[in-house]
């Protein structure tokens, strides 16, 4: 099965995504916090320091020629 076949929308793609990068929920790459804001098409903003987070950023779907790092 082809990869873009196993997700009907693109949300079903992010949140797919969300599960595999924080698995135990979000948390802020700057400076931890585990507190945020989710926000439209894969972003999250952190609540203490503010920093905005795409879900793909630093994984295969952002730059799919590096290996996948969880
Ligand atoms: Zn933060």
């Amino acid at each position: 099965m082809e990869f873009k076949e196993m997700f009907k929308t693109k949300q079903d793609c992010i949140d797919y995504i969300t599960s595999i990068r924080w698995p135990h929920g979000f948390e802020c790459p700057l400076c931890g916090s585990i507190r945020y804001w989710k926000k439209n098409k894969g972003r999250f903003e952190c609540r203490d320091c503010h920093t905005e987070t795409t879900v793909t950023n630093g994984t295969i779907f952002h730059k799919s020629t590096k290996p996948l790092l969880i």
